[in-house]
């Protein structure tokens, strides 16, 4: 699986570029501030072509790009029904930036259940709610790798002091999350991949205490 990390915005979101290098499908999974052009030059670069832009959740900083991705690449964009009404709707973000937030329509939703294929690899769409009401979570179980936005990051998991979050959502979102093996690899929404096995032990106090 060709997965590369492309950190960008203001407070350096990550946007990943994954495909099949067989096939040359690939998806982009967020797309951060100014993400767009770097996207495109590596998915030239790997032989790979966008067909579909994921949107982990709706906060400003994973999808400022969105429309300019989607513009350049024709790929339409996914996203939990549950995020659908926020995109469409976006709330000023916390922190003063220099651009509006767009307003976006999901072309395609995706629900806990669903799949999404690229090439040889088939996604599972997990609902991993709690950071943000419409929150997924692409896990491919044969690669064992999972993009998860802000689900889950090494040594934490999402705030939940934003508007929309939920600490009893995030208590099951990782309960639901230590079902998986040991050996996944987590590429979240911000700094470096980790794994299920790394982040086992905390997250087990975290669901035992509930
Ligand atoms: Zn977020």
């Amino acid at each position: 699986m060709f997965i590369q990390a492309f950190p960008a915005g203001p407070i350096e979101t990550n946007a990943f570029l994954v495909g099949d290098e067989a096939s040359g499908q690939a998806i982009a999974i967020d797309a951060p501030g100014d993400v767009t052009a770097d996207l495109i030059d590596a998915a030239r670069a790997a032989g790979l072509t966008i067909g579909l832009i994921v949107l982990t959740h709706h906060h400003w900083d994973h999808v400022l790009d969105a429309p300019a991705l989607k513009a350049a690449t024709g790929a339409p964009i996914a996203a939990h029904p549950e995020s659908a009404p926020l995109l469409a709707s976006p709330a000023p973000p916390a922190m003063p930036i220099p651009v509006q937030v767009p307003a976006i329509t999901p072309d395609r939703l995706l629900r806990d259940g669903d799949t999404v294929s690229v090439g040889r690899y088939t996604f599972r769409v997990l609902h991993t709610p709690g950071h943000a009401p419409g929150q997924i979570s692409l896990y491919e179980p044969d690669a064992a790798v999972l993009f998860g936005g802000d689900t889950l990051f090494a040594d934490g998991f999402g705030r939940v002091d934003l508007p929309g979050a939920s600490v009893e959502q995030t208590v099951a979102t990782m309960r639901r999350l230590l079902q998986l093996p040991d050996h996944v690899t987590v590429y979240p929404g911000h700094g470096q991949a980790t794994t299920i096995g790394a982040e086992r032990g905390w997250l087990t106090r975290l669901v035992d205490r509930r």
